[in-house]
């Protein structure tokens, strides 16, 4: 069985920089990641709230994070952890692709988008419904597609869609957004995005691939059709830390509980980034974790 220092769960930004952190203070570092390297961030097309980088796609920033984390020497394996045990000291991490054991484990596990709960999403899920409009926005240019959300990730794909869709509803539960002043200042300049407020999405219509998208008005009551090619679901975003959930203690909405000292209720096991009880998610926030979270780490090791 492979044995490292640290295992890190997830090759987002604070499983990344968390890498950096550990093998720059001697400790031998794996991450391990279900997915592709970079977490959310590589759905981002524009970076501009990293302080000392004007502007970066999401992409190159993830790559950089990759490539800085590796050249230091730390291993990023693709598997998916499917639970963790303490045994003889040291913690047994379970994948799909084997055992893997290491002396401190710092969870980075981050969070995914939240769905909306229709009984036709999954049926329409891929076939209209997407959680994620740079992976899947050129699929549907010159059409009319709607997006619902009014959070910073609903406006940026907002944004990016107008430049490939003809029309982009832009639905929300409110009369306001709730994403920063200056990605709102975006879209009112956007004369294809049209915003639908106070509107829910009750109802999903198809045959065999999304052709509208039923909104209701929730002060009259009233619904009506969109006639849209795709939904992009913006609302939001949960984690997903029920592997981990009889080792640490999880809040009630599944985050793992640990403070700005990333210490979870358990020795040994650190939590950074997104996937922890926090205020501000953001790509500063995990960076600063990962950093917190592998110098933790190093100290319990001694
Ligand atoms: P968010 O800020 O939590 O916003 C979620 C939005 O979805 C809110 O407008 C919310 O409505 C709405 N919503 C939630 N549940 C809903 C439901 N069941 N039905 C309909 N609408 C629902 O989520 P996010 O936009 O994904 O952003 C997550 C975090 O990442 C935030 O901290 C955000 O600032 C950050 N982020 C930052 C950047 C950036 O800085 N460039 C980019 C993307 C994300 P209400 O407003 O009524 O609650």
């Amino acid at each position: 069985m492979t044995e490292k220092d640290i295992i890190i769960v997830g090759a987002g930004t604070a499983g990344l920089s968390a890498a950096i952190y550990a093998q720059r203070a001697g400790k031998s570092a794996l991450v391990l990641e279900q997915e592709a390297y970079g977490g959310q961030i590589i759905n981002t097309l524009d970076v501009e709230n990293y302080p000392g980088i004007a502007h970066i796609s999401g992409f190159d920033f993830a790559t950089g994070l990759y490539e800085q984390a590796t050249k230091l020497g730390a291993e990023v394996e693709f598997a998916k952890v499917t639970g963790v045990e303490e045994k003889d000291g040291l913690k047994i991490v379970h994948t799909e692709g084997g055992d893997y054991a290491a002396k401190a484990l710092i969870l980075a596990t981050g969070v995914r988008r939240r769905k909306l709960g229709l009984a036709k999403e999954e049926t329409f899920a891929g076939k209209g419904v997407s959680y994620c409009a740079t992976c899947d926005g050129a699929f549907f240019r010159g059409k009319d597609v709607a997006v619902n959300g009014g959070g910073n990730t609903a406006l940026e794909d907002a944004q990016y869609l107008s430049r490939i869709a003809n029309k982009v509803y832009l639905i929300h539960r409110r009369d306001a957004f709730r994403a920063d002043p200056a990605e709102v200042e975006k879209i009112r300049g956007m004369e294809n995005v049209v915003p639908v407020m106070n509107a829910t999405v009750t109802d999903l219509t198809g045959d065999g691939k999304l052709s509208g998208v039923e909104v209701t008005d929730k002060i009259t009551g009233e619904k009506k059709v969109l006639p849209v090619s795709a939904l992009f679901v913006a609302i939001g975003q949960a984690p997903e830390n029920e592997a981990f959930a009889d080792l640490v203690e999880l809040d009630e909405a599944g985050y793992i509980k640990a403070g700005e000292d990333c210490k979870t209720s358990h020795p040994g096991i650190f939590a950074a980034g997104d996937c922890r009880t926090k205020k501000v998610r953001q790509l500063t926030t995990a960076a600063a974790d990962g950093a917190v979270a592998a110098l933790a780490a190093a100290a319990y090791l001694g």
